[in-house]
């Protein structure tokens, strides 16, 4: 390299290791296609962390040829961007063509802890599969995307992951002009129920068996070898999917749009579009715009997760017996216990919230719980903050729990008082007990006011630091810092009765 190069010419190239397995198998599932250029890229953020945990070179990737190839421009080597194929169930009815829109898959890559990884493009143009749309992400969106994945991420729930945020450099035409923006999104895998219903619909039994068996190669190894292997996948993701919806509701997570083609084969959260966290505990809240019947609300997310296993056991039907009757019958076994399995899920979150170890009595603990949030939805109580004070009483401390309710009632000293017997009946030390809580309830969830406050800055001021400051305090949920005091406080209740969420990214 000559010492004229320009500090563009000189700088460290980025490189993926790309293995592009769904490329190579699912042939007739995708179709290849490139990324439109981005006009006038500018990167907004980029996670190093993962990067790192990508084995990329987080320098490369944000000097001027990273640039390139995270809008679109040039397409790195190994590479081979495609658009899947998927169908799916949207509010309860069937489109039988969704597919990448908006969003490419660029490659795969294994990371460093052996896992295979997407890398994949959302907001990079048309598609054959755009039907009206303009392929086009907006900023809004992408940084709400990026900040409630990081925030998930830091909760230890499963989920996809943004690699990097940019700025197109156009405009984009929504119901007002909006700056266009692009996620790059990494991901488990994109394979979706709404990828079994599309290939499922062509009737080829050879389709859906390559499909499946790829699909247990790539998640549920151990099954590959097992019998029954096309009933277990579906136990499995029935498994996956109930521990998922458990530790959504165990921090108040709202999706928002549980469509078929938003839920994933591998467990991971994905598409967060219309998606809010709980404030005042009530299990029919609801904030998407597009909701109107409450198909999502919180309390439901369970039973849509059931609905869509459904579904998904639907497209294995021809896998799992010769016989359809039979097929019908065992796969409805499967879909039939995820109440059950999610009971189970749901109770060693809610044991874990408050502080309780396994013990043998799953009824009484269930009751307990339940007794618990019922007073939380009779008196509007902040979710969040009610476990986290909780947490104090553990320690001995009950006046900022009790400070939560009103003064005259009586009903959270019972139910403390209960609490506190199940706790010493199990000997469970106080001290332990908070510092145990402190671990899985957060002090800090991306409030819906101050996650709009920060998308708003962006949006209408070209101003990242509220969003970059309310990155930083997602991504440490659990240790309460005194600089950060504002963040754990619930918004006013007028802001939230009246707030609403949009799809579209
Ligand atoms: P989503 O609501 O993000 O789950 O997307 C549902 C479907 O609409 C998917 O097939 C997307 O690819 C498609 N879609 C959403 N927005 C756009 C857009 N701006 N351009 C093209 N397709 C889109
Ligand atoms: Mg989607």
């Amino acid at each position: 390299m000559s010492t004229t190069d320009s500090p563009a010419e000189q700088a460290a190239e980025p490189r993926f290791a790309f293995d592009n397995s769904y490329a190579r198998a699912l042939d007739g599932f995708y179709v290849p296609w490139q990324p439109r250029p981005a006009p006038a890229p500018r990167l907004l953020r980029l996670n190093r962390e993962l990067a790192d945990e990508l084995g990329l070179d987080a320098e490369a990737l944000a000097g001027p040829h990273g640039l390139a190839m995270l809008s679109g421009q040039r397409v790195p080597d190994g590479a081979e961007p495609l658009a899947q194929a998927y169908a799916g169930h949207q509010f309860g009815g069937y489109s039988p063509q969704l597919g990448d829109g908006r969003a490419l898959l660029l490659g795969e890559l294994i990371d460093r802890n052996g896992r295979r990884r997407d890398i994949a493009f959302k907001g990079s143009g048309r598609t054959p599969f755009s039907r009206g749309g303009d392929g086009k992400a907006v900023l809004g969106p992408v940084l709400r995307e990026y900040l409630i994945g990081e925030a998930m991420q830091a909760f230890g729930i499963p989920t996809t992951r943004a690699l990097a945020a940019l700025a197109t450099g156009e405009t984009v035409m929504r119901d007002a002009p909006l700056p266009g923006a692009l996620l790059v999104r990494v991901a488990a895998s994109h394979l979706r129920v709404g990828t079994f219903q599309f290939v499922a619909a062509q009737r080829d039994p050879d389709a859906i068996r390559r499909l499946a068996d790829y699909s247990i190669n790539r998640h549920y190894p151990d099954l590959a070898d097992a019998d029954d292997r096309y009933l277990a996948l579906l136990r499995a993701v029935s498994e996956r999917q109930a521990a998922l919806i458990a530790q959504w509701m165990g921090v108040g997570f709202i999706h928002g749009v549980m469509n078929t083609d938003n839920m994933t084969i591998s467990g991971e959260t994905i598409d967060y579009g219309p998606c809010a966290f709980l404030e005042a505990y009530d299990p029919q809240t609801v904030f998407s715009s597009i909701d109107a019947q409450g198909r999502y609300a919180f309390g439901n997310q369970p039973a849509i997760a059931q609905w869509n296993l459904a579904r998904f056991a639907e497209t294995l039907l021809a896998l799992i017996d010769d016989s359809a009757d039979r097929a019908v019958e065992r796969a409805s076994e499967v879909v039939n216990a995820f109440p059950a399995h999610y009971q189970q899920q749901a109770l060693a979150v809610m044991r874990a919230k408050l502080g309780l170890d396994d013990g043998a009595d799953a009824a009484a603990d269930q009751s307990l719980a339940e007794d618990f949030l019922g007073l939380l939805q009779r008196r509007d109580v902040d979710f969040t903050l009610a476990f986290r004070r909780l947490g104090d009483a553990a320690a001995g401390n009950d006046a900022p729990l009790t400070a939560l309710f009103p003064a005259a009632d009586s009903a959270p000293a019972d139910w403390l008082a209960r609490w506190r017997q199940r706790s010493a009946a199990a000997g469970i030390d106080g001290d332990e007990q908070a510092a145990a809580m402190a671990r899985v309830n957060p002090i800090y969830i991306p409030r819906n006011h101050l996650v709009e406050a920060a998308l708003s800055a962006a949006v209408a001021d070209d101003d990242l630091a509220p969003f970059e400051r309310l990155l930083a305090v997602a991504r440490r949920p659990f240790d309460e810092r005194d600089a950060d005091a504002a963040f754990a406080e619930p918004a006013a209740p007028e802001q939230t009765a009246g707030y609403r969420t949009f799809c579209g990214t």
